[in-house]
């Protein structure tokens, strides 16, 4: 639906500008503070507050006749007329649930993810939406951080990619004549690196990994048109985000250049108390303003403190200017001026149109990863006759909505027994036993499922985590499956009877004993509304599995943080540890097809190059197995020598391309200065001469190797 288009970047144009000014004019101080705003929660005592136009943004209202009724006070009962700014959390769908992102991630899409997000601002926006506050674009390397189930997983390069996507689509504006949407990349900065994977805990990191890890997705989703941006709940370097003027003014507009506006996380200016960073509401409110933190999430701060800060003249009145004109262009730019009321009849239309269903099970396929097949036990062979359908998440409807559920309902959810049972051939029976809950489990309830296991020829075993085992403030210290779920695998292993396992889980889950014994494993994620058709697409081989992980699966917690692009160190065969491998279980970028590619004949267009030039890198692909696939090729160089130690691989490019059974194809990567250039010592972007290794492989850990000089240059 829809062509793609290049979205401008955010920018008032000059007439924009004029209204803005005009407008601004004619604003008491009170009613700028009220711009700066938001009220993450809204009932009826609240009315007054729009008609004095106290309160400019509105957070999880929802529904066309709602919005429009409550718009109108703005509107037409307040002495301006400044429309409401609607903002809502949009994280994987709207009522047509999609993988959550780091499942969507899987699938190295960026086209299906940007519909994804096309889709889910559609459906939002006929609800009264016009502000999206996603993307997550997060990096982390910490699996039991719970909202790593939100983000694009651990690379800045593929993070930037997707975060691009997401923003393109969110912002699309492709149909019917509604204004665009807003998109909101966050949080700035840092947050996916709390110490020990507790959510809102202390980041402190170099100022120079921030820059090369964290920085790079914010970068491409502003780059890419996004007009706001979310600052983070942490602290960084012993400054809370919300108070950071170094990073919202030093770097985001002086450096950036970003012309938009910057919204706090919910109520973080009140916690700049609780950090120990500010001694009062009134001293967080002038903190967070001369940072640069334009509108206030639900705290009450600035409408609070920030009309008496200007009167004392603590705070300058330009301050405030300029927050507001950032907020109004906002509003100007979404077209709420001249049309500030929807139409009601949209919604029904829009909700779950099949060609939202469709993308959903697509993108559900593609963000499935096959982690193990031994013995080609997938797909399952249409000569079984009895398939037994095992485990407390087989039949849940509630888990594969994932976190930030959203607008989804359960009812919408196809479960993976069902799409089992859709696909399944008439000659097919399927048996089912639950075998135990997520959390808890009694002998007698394995017992039972394993006779019925034993009176089927294959055993799907579905474990994993409930949809609120991740997302926000749900951090684990274990990896392991929960509750008793690990001894029901065990049994049912134990009756002989092969067994695949599919994984339903919001992150990486330690599953050592199943890759060590168990014959066949899928990660399935929590996929949406579409996950059972889309699982069973997968296990009866309707859709060949092409996902790779975007994330390092560890052996277990104690090997937090493990991660693809590490350094070297001076012991690179010591770093081990006495109790238990240091190697991942499954590496980044790491995924099975049913069928097998063969990596031949790496070419390089140059063996050296000065810093300004680039060089193509090729290798040719085969599917060499005997049905058709599609496989992520991706490329990794290695700087082998620099001013500042380089990781020992890092992602420079991708491709997903499809090859019929015994098809070949040459595949092309451009590499120049934006792809071997790295942060230095002084924090800049250089490219420094000296010999670099090139992979292209299908995952992090494997691929054909080269080398070229960068030269220097007279
Ligand atoms: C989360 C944000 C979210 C906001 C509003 C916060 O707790 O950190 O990601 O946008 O709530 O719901």
């Amino acid at each position: 639906m829809g062509s793609l288009q290049e979205v401008t970047p955010f920018r008032g144009n000059p007439e924009t500008e004029r209204k803005i000014s005009a407008l601004l004019s004619k604003m008491t101080l009170q009613e700028k503070i009220g711009q700066m705003t938001q009220l993450g929660t809204f009932d009826k005592s609240d009315r007054p507050l729009i008609r004095e136009g106290k309160i400019g943004s509105l957070l999880g209202v929802r529904g066309a006749d709602r919005v429009n009724e409550i718009q109108r006070l703005a509107v037409e009962q307040s002495r301006l007329g400044i429309p409401l700014l609607i903002a809502d959390d949009v994280i994987h769908g709207y009522r047509s649930t999609f993988p959550i992102p780091l499942a969507e991630a899987c699938s190295w899409n960026s086209v299906l993810i940007e519909e994804t997000s096309a889709i889910a601002a559609r459906e939002a926006s006929t609800e009264g939406i016009q502000w999206i506050l996603a993307p997550m674009v997060d990096i982390t390397r910490d699996p039991r951080w719970g909202r790593i189930a939100e983000g694009a997983g651990e690379d800045p390069f593929l993070g930037a990619e997707i975060a691009r996507a997401r923003v393109k689509g969110i912002q699309r504006n492709d149909w019917n004549d509604r204004p665009h949407m807003m998109a909101c990349p966050k949080h700035f900065a840092g947050y996916g690196f709390a110490e020990a994977g507790r959510d809102y805990n202390t980041v402190d990191m170099s100022e120079r990994r921030l820059r090369e890890i964290c920085f790079p997705p914010f970068q491409a989703a502003l780059e890419a048109g996004a007009g706001t941006i979310m600052v983070a709940f942490n602290e960084l370097n012993g400054v809370p985000c919300s108070g950071n003027r170094w990073l919202l003014h030093n770097v985001l507009q002086q450096e950036w250049g970003f012309e938009g506006m910057v919204v706090s996380d919910w109520e973080s200016i009140d916690e700049l108390k609780q950090h120990g960073f500010a001694g009062s509401r009134e001293e967080a409110a002038r903190i967070a303003i001369e940072s640069g933190v334009h509108m206030d999430m639900h705290a009450l701060v600035y409408h609070e403190h920030l009309l008496e800060l200007v009167q004392k003249g603590t705070v300058a009145e330009s301050v405030i200017d300029d927050a507001v004109s950032r907020i109004l262009r906002i509003k100007f730019q979404l077209g709420l001026f001249d049309r500030p009321y929807l139409d009601t009849k949209l919604a029904s239309a829009m909700m779950l149109a099949p060609d939202h269903i469709q993308t959903a099970r697509e993108i559900a396929r593609q963000s499935i990863v096959l982690l193990k097949n031994e013995e080609a036990l997938l797909p399952i062979k249409p000569s079984v006759r009895k398939l037994a359908v095992i485990g407390p998440l087989a039949d849940d409807r509630d888990a594969l909505l994932g976190c930030w559920g959203g607008q989804g309902r359960s009812a919408d959810v196809v479960t993976i027994l069902e799409g089992i049972r859709s696909l399944s051939g008439p000659g097919m029976e399927i048996m089912y036993a639950k075998g135990c809950d997520v959390t808890e489990g009694t002998e007698q309830e394995r017992m039972d499922a394993a006779t019925v296991a034993r009176q089927c020829e294959v055993a799907i075993v579905v474990l994993g985590e409930t949809a609120n085992m991740s997302g926000e403030n749900n951090s684990r210290v274990s990896l392991e499956l929960p509750g008793s779920q690990l001894a029901l695998l065990k049994v049912i292993h134990e009756t002989g009877v092969p067994v695949v396992l599919v994984l339903e889980s919001g992150r990486p889950l330690s599953i050592e004993w199943a890759q060590l014994h168990i014959p066949a494993i899928v990660e399935t994620w929590h996929l949406g509304i579409q996950a059972g058709m889309a699982t069973a697409d997968v296990l009866f081989g309707h859709y060949n599995p092409s996902g790779k992980l975007p994330v390092t699966f560890p052996r277990s917690a104690g090997q937090i943080p493990i991660y693809y692009n590490a350094k070297n160190t001076g012991r690179p065969l010591m770093k081990r540890y006495v109790d238990d491998k240091e190697t991942p279980l499954y590496p980044f970028g790491y995924g099975l097809s049913y069928t097998q590619f063969e990596y031949t004949d790496l070419t390089l267009s140059k063996s050296s190059i000065s810093p300004q030039e680039g060089l193509t890198v090729q290798a040719c692909i085969r599917n060499v197995g005997s049905v058709d696939g599609e496989e992520i090729v991706q490329l990794y160089i290695r700087d082998e020598a620099a001013s500042v130690t380089r990781p020992v691989k890092e992602l420079k490019g991708f491709r997903k391309i499809a090859l019929q059974a015994g098809e070949r194809q040459v595949v092309e990567f451009k590499l120049s200065a934006e792809h071997l250039g790295f942060i230095n010592g002084q924090h800049q972007f250089v490219v420094e001469p000296g010999s670099f290794r090139v992979w292209v492989g299908p995952n992090s850990n494997e691929g054909l190797e080269g080398q070229f000089e960068v030269a220097n240059t007279p």
